[in-house]
């Protein structure tokens, strides 16, 4: 077996890229590769509703126990039409984060951010009260809607960056990074300049 570039990790049998966005809703956005092309991606990470959710695992955004829950709950329509209407919200957000969406992309990333913040309720806990979303198949993609519309909406949103050479999208409070991992997009523009001086 050969071993996966350092980039990508095996989780519970899925490959998944290594989170570099700083944000859990930038690392979904970067679950394709290439943004640069708007085509079809030439590697698609959320190959599945199943790997969607080991992903949001993956990242700190559903608990384990929750998504063997929902994995057992799914049936191949319904993961099939949650898929989609994921990948399609991915497409819309990034176009919306990247301050290139049409008014039709605005409006669809928008009602979906709206109808998961409508569907929270607010539970009591020891020091408080949180924000909880049903658990039920929308969750994985809702509880990504919530979130988006606080980072579209938030501090965060005017330190949202675009690798030149991927596309991919990382916070950079700092304003001193360009790529999105030196590991590969700043490797690769590092031995292409030293190519130019070589020669
Ligand atoms: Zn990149």
């Amino acid at each position: 077996m050969s071993a996966l570039p350092s980039h990508l990790e095996l989780v519970q049998g899925v490959v998944l890229p290594r989170p570099v966005g700083a944000h859990p809703v930038l690392d979904f956005v970067n679950t394709r590769s290439e943004w640069t092309t708007r085509g079809a991606a030439r590697t698609e990470w959320l190959t599945s509703y199943e790997a969607f959710l080991i992903w949001s695992s993956y990242v700190g955004l559903l608990p384990p126990a929750t998504v063997l829950r929902l994995i057992e709950q799914a049936g191949t329509a319904e993961a099939g039409r949650r898929l989609q209407a994921t990948l399609d919200f991915r497409a819309e957000l990034y176009d919306v984060l990247t301050g290139q969406a049409t008014e039709h992309a605005f409006e669809a990333t928008a009602r979906l951010i709206e109808k998961a913040a409508a569907r929270r309720h607010l539970v009591r806990s020891a020091d408080g009260a949180h924000w909880e979303l049903p658990e039920d198949l929308d969750l994985p993609l809702h509880d990504l809607a919530v979130r988006a519309g606080e980072l579209l909406t938030g501090p965060s949103r005017a330190h949202v960056r675009t690798c030149p050479s991927c596309g991919w999208l990382f916070l950079d409070p700092r304003g001193r990074r360009r790529w999105c991992s030196m590991a590969t997009c700043g490797n690769r523009a590092k031995v292409r300049a030293h190519a130019a001086r070589a020669r």
